[in-house]
C-alpha cells in the first residue's frame, strides 16, 4: 500500500485547544494509537485558543451572569452555573494529572489564580446580584463568594473602578478568590509539545481541502501541503474536526446526515487592551458586567487582569461585531459558501429571526474609539483612551439549528460536538463556553464514538479525573479533597 493511502488511526484536523486535548487524552489512555495532526497554519494555537484571541477566563460561573437567570417569579436559576462550574473542574483536574506527571509545564505558563468579580449597578441590578451570590454560596462549588454594595469595601476590592465614582453610585459587587486566568494558547502548544514526544505526527501549513468516506467506512483528506505546494491524500479510522470556525465547512463535505440543517453565524470581537503599567497595576480580578439589552450573551462587557507573554496585562471588552470570516485568518465568503441547499431555510429562517442581533453587530464595528471608551468608563470612570490600544479578538462561529423549543434557524451560543451515527467521525462547533470546556466536550465524544474502548478505559479515565461520573456540587468532601488538590498542583487558591 502507498505510504500516502495507509490508514491512520486517528487523525485530528486543526491545531487549537480542542484537537491538542482529544489527542492527549487519546495517547494517555491508548498509547499505541497512531495519531496525525493537520493544522493549516504555520503554528499551533493561532486562532480562537490564542492567547491574545479569546478572554482566558476559566469558565466556572464565579462571576458570569448570563450563566443564572432570574426566574418569572424572582427566584435565580444556578442550574446552568453549576453546570459549567463541574465542567471546569473536570479541566482543572486533567491539567493537574499532566502536570504531576510532568507532561505539562510549571502551571503558571497556563493557569494563574485571578479573583472573579461580578459587578452591576442600579437597584434593580443590586438585588439581582445579592439573590445570585445566596443562591450559589450555599452549594459547595462556590465557596467563599461575598457580595457587597458597602462603597468602602468596594474602593478596598477594586480600586480602580472606584476612582472618581460618586459616593451615592447605587453599585454592588460579588467576589470570589477561587478565579483563575487561563492562557488557552500556551496550554494548547505544551500538549502539542508532549503529544510530539508521544509519536504523535504534527502537520504544519496543512490545509485540509475535502473529506469522503470510503467504502469500509474509513476517512479519506485531500490534503494541500503549503510547504511542498502538493495535494497529499490520508486516510484514517476515526477522525475529529477540530478546525473552530473552519469546522463547519469541513463538516458540510463529510455528507454525514447529522449535518443537515446547520448553519454558522460569525462573531468578530475586538479588546481594549492597557498600555499604562500604573493603570495595570492597580486592578487584579476579573469583572463580569451585565450584558446590554439586546446584546448576545457573548459581548458581556468586563474588565480582566490577564497573564500574557509572561507579564501582567489588563483588557476589556470583548466589543462583538460582524464579518463574514468564519477564521480570522478566513475568507470573506465563508457565510455566503457555507449556504448549501440542506441548510439554506435554517439559515434564511436565522436571518429574519435575527435581524436584531445583526443590526446591534453592525452597530458595534462601527463604534468609534470614543464611543468604545464610554463603556470603558463604566468601569473605568477616569479612563483615558490614550491609555488602551486595540487588539482585534477571534471569530466565534455561534452554531444555527432547527431545534423543537426555538424552532427553524435558531442561534445557539454553546458549543455542540456533531458526531456520525456509527462514532466513525465527529466535530466540534461553537464557541462558548468553549476552551475551559475542552475536557468535558472530549470525555463526551470518547463516550460516543469509542463505545467498546470506553467501558476498559473507565479507571484509567478515573486516575485522571477522579471525579468522573460524580457530580462534585453533590460531593462536597470529595471537593474539597479534590480542590485542595488542583490547587496545590496548579498553584491556585485553595
Ligand atoms: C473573543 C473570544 C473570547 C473567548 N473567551 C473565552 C474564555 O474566556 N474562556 C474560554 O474558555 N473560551 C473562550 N473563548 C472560546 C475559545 O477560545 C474556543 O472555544 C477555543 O479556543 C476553540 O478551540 P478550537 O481548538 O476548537 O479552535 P481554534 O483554536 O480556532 O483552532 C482551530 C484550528 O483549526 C485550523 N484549521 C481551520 N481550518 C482548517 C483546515 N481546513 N485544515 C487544517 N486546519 C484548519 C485553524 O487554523 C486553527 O488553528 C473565546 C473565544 C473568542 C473568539
Amino acid at each position: 500500500m502507498n505510504s500516502l493511502h495507509k490508514k491512520t488511526d486517528v487523525i485530528l484536523i486543526g491545531g487549537g485547544i480542542m484537537s491538542a486535548t482529544l489527542g492527549m487524552m487519546l495517547k494517555e489512555l491508548s498509547p499505541n494509537l497512531e495519531v496525525k495532526l493537520f493544522e493549516k497554519l504555520s503554528k499551533p494555537a493561532e486562532e480562537s485558543s490564542n492567547e491574545w484571541n479569546n478572554a482566558g477566563t476559566g469558565h466556572s460561573a464565579l462571576c458570569e451572569l448570563n450563566y443564572t437567570k432570574e426566574e418569572a417569579d424572582g427566584s435565580v436559576n444556578i442550574d446552568k452555573a453549576i453546570q459549567i462550574n463541574e465542567q471546569f473542574q473536570l479541566s482543572k483536574q486533567f491539567w493537574t494529572y499532566l502536570v504531576n506527571k510532568g507532561s505539562l509545564p510549571n502551571p503558571e505558563t497556563f493557569i494563574r489564580p485571578v479573583p472573579h468579580m461580578s459587578f452591576v449597578y442600579g437597584e434593580k441590578n443590586v438585588q439581582f446580584l445579592k439573590k445570585r451570590c445566596d443562591a450559589l454560596s450555599s452549594n459547595p462549588l462556590f465557596p467563599g463568594m461575598t457580595f457587597t454594595d458597602d462603597f468602602e469595601t468596594l474602593k478596598h476590592w477594586m480600586p480602580l473602578m472606584m476612582e472618581g465614582r460618586p459616593a451615592d453610585d447605587r453599585i454592588a459587587a460579588t467576589k470570589i478568590e477561587s478565579g483563575t486566568d487561563v492562557n488557552f494558547g500556551n496550554l494548547t502548544r505544551s500538549l502539542l509539545d508532549d503529544l510530539n514526544e508521544k509519536g504523535v505526527e504534527l502537520n504544519y501549513n496543512h490545509s485540509v481541502q475535502n473529506i469522503r468516506r470510503n467504502e469500509d467506512n474509513t476517512w479519506q483528506l485531500k490534503i494541500y501541503n503549503g510547504e511542498t505546494k502538493k495535494v497529499e491524500y490520508h486516510n484514517t479510522k476515526f477522525l475529529f474536526i477540530g478546525a473552530g470556525g473552519g469546522s463547519l465547512p469541513l463538516l458540510q463535505k463529510t455528507g454525514i446526515k447529522e449535518a443537515s440543517n446547520i448553519g454558522g453565524f460569525p462573531v468578530s470581537g475586538l479588546f481594549m487592551v492597557c498600555n499604562n503599567d500604573e493603570v495595570i497595576a492597580k486592578h487584579e480580578a476579573k469583572v463580569y458586567g451585565k450584558a446590554k439589552v439586546g446584546a448576545p450573551p457573548m459581548s458581556v462587557p468586563h474588565l480582566d487582569t490577564r497573564y500574557i507573554e509572561g507579564k501582567r496585562t489588563l483588557l476589556f471588552g470583548p466589543f462583538a461585531g460582524f464579518s463574514p470570516k468564519f477564521l480570522k485568518t478566513g475568507s470573506n465568503l465563508d457565510l455566503f459558501g457555507s449556504v448549501k441547499p440542506n441548510n439554506v431555510f435554517t439559515m434564511l429562517s436565522a436571518g429574519l429571526k435575527e435581524m436584531g442581533l445583526t443590526k446591534y453587530l453592525v452597530e458595534q464595528v462601527l463604534l468609534s474609539d470614543e464611543k468604545r471608551l464610554e463603556d470603558l468608563k463604566e468601569f473605568i470612570p477616569t479612563a483615558k483612551l490614550e491609555d488602551w490600544d486595540i487588539v482585534i479578538a477571534g471569530q466565534r462561529v455561534q452554531v444555527i439549528k432547527d431545534t423543537n423549543e426555538g424552532g427553524k434557524g435558531t442561534l445557539q451560543f454553546g458549543t455542540e460536538l456533531v458526531t456520525s451515527e456509527d462514532g466513525s467521525i465527529s466535530a466540534l462547533l461553537g464557541a462558548s463556553p468553549g476552551a475551559s470546556t475542552a475536557v468535558h466536550v472530549m470525555i463526551q465524544l470518547l463516550e460516543k464514538c469509542f463505545p467498546d474502548n470506553f467501558t476498559k478505559w473507565e479507571d484509567k479515565i478515573k486516575q485522571m479525573i477522579p471525579s468522573f461520573g460524580l457530580n462534585l456540587s453533590e460531593h462536597p468532601d470529595l471537593f474539597n479533597e479534590i480542590n485542595t488538590s488542583t490547587s496545590k498542583a496548579l498553584g491556585l487558591y485553595k
